[in-house]
């Protein structure tokens, strides 16, 4: 931890300031790749984000190292085991158009509730 290089790191970006503990978050998971943390504003019982430390922009730039997008789901799978049944919807919001506001790739794990009633 604490060698993210340079340029995997954006001087304005929120969640690189999450990653590097400028700004508070409640984490849940941690390691030298990943982090997670819960959403500030949960739509479901349970709403934690995935967040590489890295920074990269989105979905697409993060299957480029598919070892990390497999972190990532694997994350998103042990946090979904550790604080609900396992059970979750994973969504990776990819550009303005599709609902995405910050431009550091995250994953929402949503579980708990009635998710499988709800559309999409
Ligand atoms: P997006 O719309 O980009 O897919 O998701 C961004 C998510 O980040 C939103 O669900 C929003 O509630 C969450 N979020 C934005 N800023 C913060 C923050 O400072 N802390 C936390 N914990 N979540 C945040
Ligand atoms: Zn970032």
């Amino acid at each position: 931890m604490g060698n993210i290089a340079a340029d995997d790191r954006d001087p304005d970006c929120i969640f690189c300031k999450i990653v590097a503990e400028e700004i508070p978050s409640d984490r849940v998971y941690e390691d030298d790749q990943v982090i997670a943390f819960r959403d500030l504003h949960p739509k479901a019982p349970l709403h934690v984000l995935v967040v590489p430390r890295r920074h990269r922009r989105d979905v697409r730039e993060l299957a480029e190292q598919p070892e990390l997008l497999a972190r990532t789901a694997s994350v998103a799978s042990k946090v979904a085991s550790d604080l609900g049944d396992g059970d979750f919807r994973l969504i990776f919001n990819t550009g303005a158009s599709a609902g995405q506001t910050v431009f550091h790739v995250h994953a929402h794990v949503l579980a708990g509730g009635s998710l499988a009633e709800e559309e999409m």
